[in-house]
């Protein structure tokens, strides 16, 4: 199968708080540097012919503003927790100047959460201006927008099944505290991976950083970054600098192309 050269774009690399968190004073939320400043998270994955994000977090609105996209054919989500899916109203700017639905996609779970959370969205009959959106389920079924082929990886989120993506050399990982073998069979061979590492203490439901960092290096990726970051991980300049070779943090803004 051949995949066609894409850009991906950071949107946001913080966890569900965001970087700096309200009300915290402490270092990385006082840090000048801009790599410490980290919208929920969220991609922006770009081919020649279509532009699709994965997630849709209260940050939306702004990250869409801020990198000026005009033009979005579909939103794919990971898992409904609220840091992935609150902004989802906001494609109503998109309804009204693409003058049609927003695709999403989503497993069953999720798409059953966004109908109860914005049940506006799916009434019979709809407030003028409600956001207008056409659902489609997914599974772990490589599925296609436009020219960009998608494999879902399923991994675990504590209890709950989140779904990675893979699209061709790249795959996207958030909110994942486990891996299980058969979805690393669909990573490997990925030569750029993101993953998420929350921060330096264990926790119930993301990897940690040297979890993380096991992850990535038990299935030989050449490059790897880190996503989901809470600022009890610490700075980004100094978290940066005791990585390993062909690891590093993301951070809001940055873009790889493939
Ligand atoms: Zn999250
Ligand atoms: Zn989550």
């Amino acid at each position: 199968m051949s995949y066609p050269d894409i850009k991906i774009t950071f949107l946001g690399t913080g966890t569900s708080s965001g970087v700096p968190m309200i009300g915290c004073s402490c270092d990385v939320c006082t840090s000048t540097d801009r790599k410490d400043k980290r919208l929920r998270s969220s991609i922006l994955v770009q081919s020649e012919h279509t532009t699709v994000v994965v997630d849709s977090g209260p940050d939306f609105r702004y990250q869409m503003l801020r990198e000026n996209i005009k033009h979005l054919d579909a939103v794919i989500f990971t898992h409904p927790h609220k840091d992935h899916v609150a902004g989802l109203d906001d494609v109503r700017g998109f309804n009204y100047f693409m003058q049609k639905p927003m695709e999403i996609y989503g497993n069953e779970m999720t798409l059953e959460v966004i109908i109860r959370e914005f049940p506006y969205a799916f009434t019979e009959k709809k407030y003028p201006g409600a956001p207008n959106i056409h659902l489609n389920t997914i599974s772990s079924d490589p599925f296609q927008i436009n020219d960009l082929v998608i494999t879902p990886v399923l991994v675990w989120h504590m209890q709950m099944p989140v779904l990675g993506f893979r699209f061709g050399k790249f795959t996207y990982i958030t909110d994942a505290n486990r891996i299980e073998e058969s979805s690393k069979e669909k990573i490997r061979g990925s030569e750029v991976m993101v993953l998420n590492a929350l921060r330096r203490e264990e926790h119930i439901s993301h990897f940690n950083l040297s979890e993380a960092i096991n992850e990535v290096q038990d299935m030989q990726i050449p490059a790897a970054y880190f996503t989901h970051i809470s600022h009890q991980l610490g700075k980004h300049a100094d978290v940066s600098s005791e990585l390993p070779e062909g690891i590093q943090l993301a951070y809001d803004r940055l873009s790889i192309a493939l």
